[in-house]
């Protein structure tokens, strides 16, 4: 029996209360009790710090980072950095959950965190970004550790400044300590593998889904939004997989060829154009940037940013399967007319894990000191992200619901049986 009353979802597009409102349906059907739905609801820490930067001119900015620690309770807490202007507590608290939930469903013994910077990466120069990124570790000297808080990167963020990362946590000890980040550049500790691993994570779940609604994956097309690490890296490895990607998209907008855009010249014309799509010539830009939701597809991979797929786009869908590489891209509010329409979605904290999956890999490496070859690396995360497809899948028959409240019953159920083995806090 649950004696939890949740309360009233105020608004379904604030991120952290979208996320809430889906732990509390699956926390309803596991019976969670609500001492530990209190405990799991909560971030156990949130820091908002000031950090004056030096900047090119002379002038000294201020810029305001946070970190949030939302659960320690399966180990370590584990989370990306991002640096963007929209960057709030709220959004910083709703990814930091998500992680916990995403390290609980591929069972990789780590709590959940997030941290971010309120900036604009682009119009800085590196050595603007380099000393905020040094700022940042410094005022996290006591947050982050490689048994305490391991950060990595995310939007906005790259090998570089996990490299600063890694260098000033290091300088302030006193000795090498690579283990305290992960999405490092190889030359540092970085593991084979890990600039892919979120898109092949993506890809190889995407697969799975389209084998039990035995969709051919030569059959099919896709449309896929966002080209940078995780929307590109989708699209090469299901172009090889014989998907015919029909619609690409980036910030400069959506583009379409109904013949299959080539992946590779996309690749090419990105990183020989400032890293955008701007003027992309295989395809035809699509007057309207949403037609990347709405197109006629087979699959939908969302890989850009949160809350792009909601109760305005969410009707005119005509895709079978939606698989999110984006974290958070469907609001809570257009759940129901996804569902509804029948439409399957492979939820963020099962599609996109592979990322963290390798970094926990790195992490592995980084303390045994030695490297695995990117073959044994790819091996282990297909493993690890086909039968956390399969548990997810086999938990959403059992309960006949989706299998996004199946990926946070598997996941809440793991910490909340962990949290109960420790005896409370
Ligand atoms: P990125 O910065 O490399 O790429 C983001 C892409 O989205 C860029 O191509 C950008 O132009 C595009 N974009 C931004 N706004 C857009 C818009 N309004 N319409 C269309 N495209 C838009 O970021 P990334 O690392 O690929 O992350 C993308 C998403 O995946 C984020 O939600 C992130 O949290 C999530 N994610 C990333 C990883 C990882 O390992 N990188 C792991 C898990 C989840």
């Amino acid at each position: 029996m649950s004696y939890i009353e949740p309360a009233p979802i105020q608004d379904k597009n604030n991120p952290f209360e979208s996320m809430m409102s889906r732990f509390d349906v699956a926390a309803q059907i596991l019976g969670l009790d609500q001492e530990t739905y209190n405990v799991l609801k909560n971030p156990a820490r949130q820091v908002i710090v000031s950090l004056p930067v030096t900047m090119d001119d002379g002038m000294v900015k201020v810029f305001e980072g946070f970190r949030v620690i939302h659960s320690t309770i399966l180990g370590p807490s584990k989370g990306g950095i991002r640096y963007d202007m929209a960057v709030n507590l709220d959004e910083v608290k709703a990814l930091a959950a998500w992680m916990t939930w995403k390290c609980a469903v591929v069972d990789i013994p780590y709590g959940g965190a997030k941290g971010g910077i309120r900036c604009n990466p682009r119009t800085m120069s590196k050595g603007e970004i380099e000393r905020l990124t040094r700022a940042y570790t410094l005022s996290m000297l006591d947050i982050f550790g490689p048994d305490r808080d391991i950060p990595a990167p995310d939007m906005g963020t790259g090998p570089n400044e996990m490299a600063w990362l890694m260098d000033e946590y290091s300088k302030s000890k006193g000795m090498t300590v690579n283990a305290v980040v992960t999405g490092k550049p190889l030359v540092l500790g970085g593991s084979l593998g890990r600039v892919e691993a979120t898109g092949r994570g993506v890809m190889v779940t995407a697969l799975s889904a389209m084998q039990k609604l035995r969709m051919n994956p030569s059959q099919s097309s896709c449309s896929i939004q966002g080209f940078g690490n995780v929307g590109s890296n989708t699209a090469k490895l299901l172009e090889e997989r014989g998907v015919k990607v029909k619609a690409i998209s980036d910030i400069s907008g959506a583009y379409w060829n109904p013949k299959g855009i080539d992946i590779s010249y996309a690749l090419s014309y990105r990183d020989t154009h400032n890293g955008t799509l701007e003027g992309f010539d295989g395809g035809d830009k699509m007057e309207d940037p949403d037609g990347i939701i709405t197109c006629e597809v087979d699959l939908l991979i969302p890989a850009a940013k949160e809350d792009v797929i909601n109760i305005h786009n969410a009707p005119k869908i005509k895709a079978k399967l939606i698989v999110e590489g984006a974290n958070g891209p469907t609001s809570a509010s257009a759940d129901d007319v996804i569902n509804s329409k029948g439409i399957i979605v492979v939820p963020d904290i099962l599609a996109n894990a592979g990322g963290v999956t390798v970094s926990y890999f790195e992490w592995v490496q980084n303390r045994l000191g030695l490297r695995w070859p990117l073959e044994r690396v790819n091996r282990r995360c297909d493993r690890i992200m086909k039968e956390s497809f399969e548990r997810v899948y086999a938990i959403s028959k059992q309960y006949n619901i989706s299998l996004r409240i199946a990926a946070y019953i598997v996941a809440i159920d793991k910490v909340s049986n962990t949290y109960k083995f420790r005896g409370g806090f």
